[in-house]
This record gives structure tokens, sequence and C-alpha cells, in this order.
């Protein structure tokens, strides 16, 4: 019977197969194989005994000089103390409080591998009650020859298991292959100079040389992008050929209305990109268009013309926001720009005119089925909701657009759900406000078209950002003062925290961070607060709510909270007699709603709240931004949130405030860049470097085996273009993969994992 990648390991490997599964989760060879070293150590360096570090798991390859038997002193028994010399004259000793067993092997002469945690004892380095196997065992129980004539590889850590029996029943798995079939088109792999499949499994498991496991690593990596494009081509080349109903823009219909009721002209940018879209809709395969552009670029606007144009060719659209906040901000923004247009029917509006109808979660029973039946009955050409929403409730007749509002996350998920769903493929609009790197675009949008806005529309003002940190706190307290002299300036303020936190936190202890009897440092000697009669008197700090899904998780000192901080700001002289509000997700939707309006309205000086407001929000007179504890934010996301400033005629301006601890100069750091820059771009960029994928990449790419395993999107952008251009080459040659089986499995594995996911949702 021959093995492969799905060949259970208890078939390979007998009963050491259960101690790879509890430890490690590993079932089949192919997560034995998957399960890459860490590091290698070279034996004829690393392993010399005076180099290993302190409280490392080490591997160490010596020969026995003495082994004695101690009794010992406090307890009954004899202890097993067997001393290793390696051929530098380094010397190690391990010992054993139970012998038994031990004394007959590790005999003066014998070659061992042993494996634990060094310690120190009377300075020698020792190993206690270590791992170990014995090289040429004389009672035939020999094993670890792997660590022999090449790098030792070091995997990472397992409590449950000992590396050297990882690597035996990893040597027993490597000898029953004889061949595994290769998802990469031999005139790839050879064109590219790659090594097979099992020989790069060999080369990064048991590398002779560093060369050796760099080859097996490229290669690997490679494979992984490989075949992700490859899903990704033929998921479009199948997409091409489902049929779309084409809508062909209409003139004189919605759309030339709206432009005519616009105060004002596209830009050059939204011009061409309307034309792409329009070009789209006119094809009878649906779109897959990604429109990514800044905060303020202008996306509404085109993601407007783009549903209207489908209105006017007898279509309803559908427009999905990923929260319930902006979900209804987008229904009162497109209402009121659309005016009487989206009145049809109505007295005053426009006799062709269509509806808008709004679905969310928290609506009243009666207004909810209103609108459903307004959906359903085609009455309302736009449906505007959140995602979950409309996925699962809504029934439209017609519906020809899919526009989603990804804002700053990237997921495939709910494209895909709806995708499944629709009989004829709707065309599907994604809008981002993250400039996406280059090699995420191709991994997780590698399927779509994409369409980018470069220039903000004219009128808007630049956007000044300055770091303030802990060590400055008379700026802090000036920050307050600035905020004030903002509101008198006729501007408005949101101040951005972390947490909610609790109703009861404990007031911000006076003379720290944020100034003049606002917080911070719990464990900070603040220094005089300048405004001494406005200090709040310090409590002691209480242990951080937490558990909120828009609160921002980490470890270190207290975290701002909104509650907290807003009524800090209600006590401060500066701040007090400003008309404050505020906002978080634990609010009900309509009090989240009345408040969004009354800001908008400007009937609130400053919002208090958490990154709830982060998405879409658009007050023109919001002039500057305060961001406390910034650091625990992502630079992507800090550039998201000022976005919200400076929309109108005025220049914005964003503190970003952090306790600074010293632990952690590189959260300043990163406040540093976002501060000195506005191209999002680059921030994007450094965002990816400084994120796990998982963050970048949503559920599915990071979860489980459908993550990336090997490839890291920061870094391996060269080879991910390689392998783009080379897999949709190949799926374009040999659109049903007859000629290359080894592929075509692995991309049915790739969909059953992802049905999978959707399945789960
Ligand atoms: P985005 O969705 O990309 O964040 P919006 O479409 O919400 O951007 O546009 C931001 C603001 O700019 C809105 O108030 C919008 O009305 C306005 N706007 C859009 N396009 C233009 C333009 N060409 N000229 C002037 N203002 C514009
Ligand atoms: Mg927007």
């Amino acid at each position: 019977m021959g093995v492969d990648l799905d060949t259970r390991l208890r078939t390979v490997v007998g009963a050491g197969a259960k101690r790879l599964e509890d430890a490690r989760g590993l079932r089949t060879v192919a997560d034995l194989l998957n399960f890459l070293p860490r590091t290698y150590l070279d034996p004829a360096r690393s392993t010399s005994f005076r180099e290993i570090p302190h409280g490392e798991d080490v591997v160490v390859v010596g020969t026995v000089t003495e082994a004695v038997l101690h009794q010992m002193r406090a307890r009954k028994g004899r202890m097993l103390v067997v001393t290793v010399s390696d051929e530098f004259g380094g010397r190690i000793k391990l010992t054993f409080f139970k012998p038994f067993g031990h004394q007959d092997r590790l005999v003066p002469g014998a070659r061992v591998v042993c494996s634990g945690q060094v310690g120190t004892y009377k300075e020698t380095l020792q190993l206690t009650h270590p791992d170990y196997a014995v090289l040429d065992d004389p009672t035939g129980k020999s094993s670890g020859g792997w660590l022999l004539g090449g790098l030792v590889p070091v995997y990472p850590a397992t409590p449950r298991l000992s590396p050297i029996v990882h690597g035996d029943l990893l040597d027993l798995v490597l000898h029953a292959l004889t061949d595994l079939p290769d998802p990469l088109p031999e005139d790839v792999r050879v064109g590219k100079g790659l090594p097979d499949l099992l020989e790069a499994y060999t080369l990064v498991h048991r590398p002779r040389t560093e060369a050796d496991h760099r080859r097996a690593r490229w290669r690997l990596k490679y494979q992984e992008a490989f075949v992700i494009q490859a899903a990704l081509a033929r998921a479009r080349l199948a997409s091409d050929a489902t049929p779309a109903v084409p809508r062909t823009p209409v003139p004189g219909g919605l759309v030339d209305a709206l432009l005519d009721r616009l105060p004002f002209e596209l830009t050059a940018g939204q011009r061409a990109v309307l034309q792409e879209i329009h070009d789209d809709l006119r094809r009878d395969v649906p779109m897959h268009r990604l429109l990514q552009g800044e905060v303020g670029s202008g996306k509404t606007v085109l993601a407007l013309l783009a549903m209207l144009t489908v209105v006017d060719a007898g279509g309803q659209a559908a427009l999905l926001a990923p929260t319930e906040v902006l979900a209804s901000q987008h229904h009162r923004g497109i209402t009121a720009m659309l005016g009487p247009i989206a009145e049809g029917g109505m007295l005053g509006g426009m006799d062709n005119g269509t509806r808008v109808a709004l679905l969310t979660g928290s609506q009243a029973a009666a207004e909810r089925r209103k609108a459903l039946l307004a959906a359903a009955s085609g009455e309302a050409g736009i449906v505007i909701g959140t995602h979950a929403l409309i996925q699962d409730t809504v029934q439209l007749a017609e519906l020809g657009l899919v526009v989603v509002d990804e804002q700053h996350r990237f997921g495939v998920e709910q494209r895909d759900a709806l995708r499944a769903k629709a009989a004829l493929a709707p065309h599907v609009l994604v809008m981002t406000a993250t400039p996406i790197p280059r090699t995420v675009a191709m991994t997780v949008y590698g399927d779509m078209t994409t369409s980018t806005l470069r220039e903000l529309p004219r009128g808007r003002q630049p956007i000044t950002t300055h770091v303030v940190t802990g060590e400055k706190e008379r700026w802090v307290g000036r920050a307050w003062v600035r905020v004030a002299e903002e509101v008198r300036g006729g501007g408005q303020v949101y101040v951005v925290c972390p947490r909610i936190g609790a109703e009861d936190d404990p007031d911000l202890p006076a003379g720290s961070t944020v100034g003049p009897g606002l917080p911070m440092s719990p464990r900070g000697q603040g220094a005089p607060a300048p405004d001494a009669d406005a200090t709040v008197p310090a409590v002691e700090d209480g242990p951080a709510a937490g558990g909120d899904d828009e609160d921002v998780a980490g470890p270190g000192p207290q975290l701002h909270g909104v509650h907290q901080v807003a009524r800090a700001l209600r006590a401060l002289p500066a701040t007090r007699d400003l008309r404050l509000e505020e906002l978080h997700g634990r609010m009900t939707s309509e009090e989240k709603d009345r408040v969004m309006r009354a800001f908008s309205a400007g009937e609130v000086d400053v919002l208090v709240s958490t990154t709830v407001i982060e998405v879409g929000v658009d007050v023109p007179d919001a002039t500057t931004m305060v961001v406390l504890d910034a650091d625990r934010f992502g630079i992507s996301q800090l550039h998201q949130l000022r976005g919200r400033v400076g929309r109108g005629g005025r220049p914005g301006l964003c503190l970003l405030v952090t306790q600074g601890h010293e632990g952690d100069p590189g959260a300043v750091e990163r406040l540093q860049q976002v501060a000195a820059t506005t191209d999002g771009f680059e921030l994007a960029r450094l965002d990816l470097e400084t994120r796990r994928e998982g963050d970048v990449l949503g559920a599915t790419q990071s979860g489980g085996r459908s993550g990336l395993r090997f490839l890291r999107l920061a870094r391996d952008e060269d080879l991910i273009v390689e392998a783009h251009e080379a897999a949709w080459a190949t799926v374009e040659a040999d659109p049903d993969l007859v000629t290359l089986p080894a592929l075509r499995r692995e991309l049915d594995r790739l969909d059953a994992e992802r049905a999978a996911f959707l399945e789960r949702g």
C-alpha cells in the first residue's frame, strides 16, 4: 500500500502516532511533514556545549565520558550523574534521580543525543532527566541516528513530546515515502529549478547544509502561492462562464438625475472608475470589481451611481455594510444625496424615482416588515443593511448588483456566501478604504479586477498628526485646551478610546499622562497637574474591564475607557462646558443612531467613543481627533480613524496620545510613522509587516489547514508575483487540469475546506 500525504500516521508509525496527535494534533503524513523546524543547529558549531544558551530547549550530541552513581543524602535512593563531552572540550552533566534503565545504556564511550532545558549546577551545565537517545545502543534501542551528519532541526517546543521521539517518528515517515504526487506542474518546477515535493520535505527536515533547507522552503512557499493562485484563476474562469444579466446604462435615467443633483463634479478619477463599472455592467458575465480608495476619496458616490445604473436597467441593488451604525449612516447619506430620486411614487418625489430600504437587526418589527416588503416587491431599488441581515432574510426579486462595503476588513466569506446564493450571479462591487498592498490584493482579491481612486476630491483638507507621549504631560494637558479651542472655533472633536470600560470604572488618577485630571499611567509619578483645581481624586485602578468586541485587548497599563474619559472631561475646566456624548458598541442601535445624528447635526461638540466611529462616519465639521492609547491600534486603523476629520472646509488635526511604556519603544515609533505620512499605501505596507497575517486575511485564510502555512505576504512579494503568473498561465492552458491531477486534488482539498468553513459560518 502506498503512503501519501493523506495517509494516517497510525498506519505508518503505529502506536507513536498517538503521541504526535496528543502533543501536536498531527494526524496525517501531511500534518507531520508540514510541521517545519523552527531553526537548525550546526552540530559542528552550536552544540559545542559552551555556547548553549541557558534556559533553552536544546538537542546536543556527545560522548559519555563518565557515569557515576551517587548515594543521595537528603532522601533514599541513588542518583545517576553522566558526563557527556563534545569534541571541543565542552562538558555537560545529565542527572537522573531514578537511574534504573539508564545506567546500562549510558556507559562511557556511548555516543548520545540528549535534549532538554539547560540549567547550571555548581557551575557545570546540566540537563535534569533529559530525553536522550543512544546511537548504536548495545541494548538495541538505537535511535536519533538522523541527528548525525547534517544540521540538527529544532522544532517549536512541545512539552509532551520529546524532540528525539518526534525525529524518530518523522524518520519512519520519510523512509516510508517513495514518491509524492507533486501539485506543481513538471515544466514549472523544472523551469524554476525546484526540488520535487518529496525531495523538498526531505531537505527541509534533514538538511545537510543551509542551502538545502532554504531551497526546500522556497519551494514549499512557492507551491502554496501557486495553489492559491490556481484556485483564484479557476474561480475567475468559472465565474466568467456564469451568466449574469447585463445592466446597460440608460441615458436620461436616475444616474443622470443624480449627476445633475450633486453639488460637485466627479473628479477625473471618479469618472474613469464609473466608466469601468459601466463597462463591466454591460457584460453578461458578473462584474467582480474591487474599488479601493482612501476614506473620503468618493467611493460611496460611485457605488450609488453603480446601484442606480442597475435600477435604471430594471434591477435592484443591495449595499452590505459591516456594522449597523454604518448601514444607518449609508442609509441617511444616500437618502439625502438622492433627495426626490428616492421618493419614487411619493408626493413631491420623482415619478420614475426609486426607494431605499434599510434593514437592521434592531428595527421595530413593523418597520422591518415594511422594508422587507419594499425589497421583495421591487419597490425599493436599493436595499441597505448589514451583511448577515441581508443574506439571511431578504428576498430580492431582481438582485442585479451587490455592493460590499468592507472598509478595512478583508474577507472573502461574505462575497462567497452571496455568490453561492443567487441563481443568476449578481454583479459584485467591493469597496475597501484600506489601500491594499499588492500581495494582499493578489492573494485575497486575486479573482477581482481592481479600480483605485488615488486623488481626494478637491476641498479635502490636509490632516496634521502629532504624537503625544506620556513623557510630555504638559502637551497632553495642552491637547484638551486645544480641543476646547477647536470647539469655540466651530469645530467638533472625536475622542477615541481603546475600550468601553464599566460605568463604575475608577476615576482616572490625577496628574498623569492625559493631563490635568485625565489619565493615566497608574504606575507613573505624574508631574503635578498644571491646573490643580481640576484634578480628579486619584483612586486605585481596578482591573481593566474587557470582553467587549470593540475593546482593543492587550496587556500593559490600564487603558482609557469611554466612560472614564467622558467623566473626566466633564470635570475638566477646559472641557466641562462642552456638549459631550458617548458612543460605543454596548449602546442600543437607537441610542447610537441618536448620538450620531446629534453629532452630525452639530448638537454635540465632543464625541467620546470606541472605534465604532471608525467606519464610514462623515461629519464635515469634525476637525479634531484625539486617539487615546493610540499604540493599541493598528497602523491602518489609525489612518482610517483620522480620515474622519478634515472633511469639511477646515484642516484636520489628529493627536495620537500614548502612555508610551518603556518596554515597547516600537509602539511610539509606529505612531511616528503614522504621523509622518498620509500615504495610505505606504502605511498599509507597514501594517502588513507588523501584523499577523490572520488579521489581514480574515478567517478563511488564516484558520486551520486552509491558512497560509509558509507564505508571508509582507516578505514574499516577488515569489507571489512569480507564482501568480505561472499559475494563471497553467490554468488558462488547461482549465480542467486534466493533465495535472495532483494540482486538481490539491484544489479540491482547498474547496472542501472552504465549503466546510462556510457551513460552519
Ligand atoms: P468614501 O466613501 O470614499 O469614504 P465618500 O463617497 O463618502 O468617500 O465621499 C466623501 C465626501 O466627499 C462626501 O461628502 C462626498 O459627498 C464628497 N465627494 C465625493 N466626490 C466628490 C467630488 N468629486 N467633489 C467634491 N466632493 C466629493
Ligand atoms: Mg464611505
